[in-house]
């Protein structure tokens, strides 16, 4: 089959396609055949080896994937050849031909979402949902910042809360991410490159401000963000790519807190929770992955510069 192998740390340049051994699927284990492969930040910082987790080289990047079953090991029972699924998390790593993955890795693909957009899911709505359900414990009566929502985890948390009966904030960066975030469920949309939005979001909270912030840029922005929460507000830092001062003050008056975020510390208990609450989107319409940009396999590298630009519009995929 042909993989994306690294073999190196480093720039975009070490993801080079390969042929390589269809893996087999053991006792438990399931392969699948993947037609489409999601592009997510955190498997660039992974190639570059600055991310906490750091694979044994070389090896295959990508946890997110849709396809159909092509194989399953003995006494799987959750799928059967042919079945369409999407991924969250694999074994061998989902850019890639085929991908092997445990059992409780591989879900359902419900029949109205394409393979494209299966493999827009896990990151991006895992993401979104735990962050707003698990973590912010977020209620229909609370107002939201979706402080990035252009993206694809801001895309997903716009869905989402729009789905929970909050009201929505999302800010972006472009006239094209503005009018995406305001499709996708944002009541409002604010620019971040513009100075002094800051004061528009607050005044469209009529100066009480807002209830979460979901932050996917917390070194640039969570020293505005803590003059931004309402009493009780939370900060629910998802992404952030350097250092920040803030002024603890901001928080003390309000009783706001800031609160870290990261997908990968989840229990088996809100695991379960997340996919059955995608699933349930997914099948209702409330849950649609937008895809941005489709790039065949071979052109990882090029996915990998271009996931990092700013414009975002909706997940990157790889085509296999
Ligand atoms: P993405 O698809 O590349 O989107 C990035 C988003 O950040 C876009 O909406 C972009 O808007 C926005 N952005 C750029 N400059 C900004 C600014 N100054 N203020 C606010 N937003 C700004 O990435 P993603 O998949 O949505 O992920 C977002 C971040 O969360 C990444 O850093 C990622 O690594 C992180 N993340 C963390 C976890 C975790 O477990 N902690 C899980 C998933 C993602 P424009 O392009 O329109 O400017």
């Amino acid at each position: 089959m042909k993989a994306i192998r690294v073999h190196e740390f480093g720039g975009p340049e070490v993801l080079k396609l390969e042929e390589v051994p269809t893996p087999k699927p053991a006792a438990g284990q399931i392969l699948v055949r993947i037609h489409a492969a999601g592009v997510n930040p955190y498997e660039t910082y992974m190639r570059a080896g600055t991310y906490p987790l750091k694979p044994p080289l070389p090896y295959t990047p990508g946890s997110d994937g849709a396809g159909i079953v092509e194989a399953v090991g003995e006494g799987v029972k959750k799928v059967k050849p042919k079945d369409r699924v999407y991924t969250g998390r694999t074994i061998s790593g989902s850019y890639a031909e085929y991908a092997l993955a445990l059992e409780e890795q591989v879900h359902p693909l419900p029949e109205k979402i394409d393979f494209k957009q299966g493999a827009g899911i896990w990151v991006p709505y895992g993401t979104a949902y735990h962050a707003l359900y698990h973590s912010a414990k977020a209620h229909a009566c609370e107002t939201v910042l979706v402080h990035g929502a252009s993206g694809g985890v801001g895309i997903a948390a716009l869905q989402i809360a729009r789905a929970m009966g909050l009201k929505v904030f999302g800010t972006a960066g472009t006239p094209k991410g503005l009018e995406l975030a305001k499709r996708e469920g944002a009541h409002q949309a604010f620019d971040h490159r513009k100075a002094g939005y800051q004061d528009e979001i607050l005044q469209a909270t009529d100066n009480r401000g807002v209830d979460v912030v979901l932050e996917m840029l917390a070194n640039v922005n969570l020293s505005h963000d803590t003059k931004l929460l309402a009493n009780n507000g939370r900060v629910i830092v998802i992404g952030s790519r350097g250092e920040v001062t803030i002024n603890p003050r901001e928080l003390m008056g309000r009783r706001a807190s800031i609160r870290g975020f990261t997908l990968w510390g989840i229990t088996p208990t809100e695991e379960a929770d997340i996919h059955a609450g995608i699933f349930a989107g997914l099948e209702n319409g409330t849950l649609r992955p937008v895809i941005g940009k489709e790039l065949p396999l071979a052109e990882a590298s090029r996915a990998h510069k271009e996931i990092l630009e700013p414009g975002s519009a909706g997940k990157i995929v790889l085509v296999c």
